[in-house]
């Protein structure tokens, strides 16, 4: 009984620490909270051009329906945003007119800046086509018809380069967390006395707009073919979420944007 009395206040001891520390690391959590939007969706394909997850995307008059440039199979549209009609935080933030995204399902090529995808800002001011094509691919289409609203924070990975470090030591068990911002720097903690990265911060899974990149395997913005500068993150389509597709197993995707040229769009996804 004094035995188990004595371990259970080891455990509880830990606890404290642990919670101890994320309780200080809270200047840290609110300087990185940005928002994150969950689409609130119908079943059933809209106007062609509402935002949706596939359906029948919007068309240039004449315009042969997308096909992949690698297998030249016509890609399903994935996801089309009415920049427009965006939560009013993120006006112009992403350009306007419509982003369309179309995905070659038959390639499945996780690589962001291939041929096996367009994504793509159109202006939707010329008549559209009433499409030609019959047979194109399609999931069972859902028109988005608002957003909610969410508090998001960063994944793990981006941790670092946002200045909240945890310094670990595999030989000795230990990891020493620093974060300048919350004025932080610990003892090295054994591990199971340390909060995990985790239990900071996580970034929201599922699709969703804006907000962070909730990464699978390490960060993964591509860079802007024409300035180099890191790509921002639009959308973030997930596995089996809205879509009834999987990337891989179980991977994440996202729509990136270079914040100067709105035009230089991709998408990439990973999987663990
Ligand atoms: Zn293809
Ligand atoms: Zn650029």
């Amino acid at each position: 009984m004094a035995e188990n009395l004595k371990s259970l206040k080891q455990i509880l001891g830990r606890c404290m620490k642990a919670q101890e520390i994320l309780d200080r690391l809270a200047p840290w959590r609110d300087a990185h909270k940005h928002s994150a939007w969950k689409p609130i969706v119908e079943e059933g394909d809209g106007r062609v051009d509402d935002s949706k997850f596939s359906g029948i995307p919007w068309l240039a008059e004449n315009e042969p329906y997308p096909s992949c440039g690698t297998c030249q199979a016509l890609m399903p549209l994935f996801l089309q945003l009415d920049l427009n009609k965006l939560p009013e935080e993120l006006s112009g933030r992403f350009g306007s007119g419509l982003l369309q995204m179309f995905y070659c399902t038959d390639c499945d090529s996780y690589m962001p800046l291939e041929n096996t995808k367009l994504v793509r800002l159109v202006q939707p001011t010329v008549h559209p086509q009433s499409l030609q094509c019959e047979n194109y691919p399609s999931f069972p289409a859902k028109t988005i018809v608002g957003w909610t609203q969410l508090d998001d924070y960063p994944s793990p990975e981006e941790h670092d380069e946002l200045g909240l470090i945890f310094n670990y030591d595999f030989s000795a068990n230990t990891v020493r967390i620093e974060c300048p911002l919350a004025g932080l720097v610990t003892e090295d903690l054994s591990m199971d006395s340390a909060p995990e990265a985790e239990e900071v911060t996580t970034a929201l899974p599922g699709d969703k707009l804006a907000g962070y990149p909730d990464w699978i395997q390490g960060i993964e913005y591509p860079e802007c073919p024409q300035c180099n500068r890191r790509m921002e993150l639009v959308f973030q389509i997930d596995s089996e979420d809205n879509l009834p597709y999987m990337f891989g197993d179980v991977g994440c995707g996202h729509i990136t944007q270079c914040p100067e040229h709105k035009e230089v769009l991709t998408f990439g996804w990973a999987c663990s």
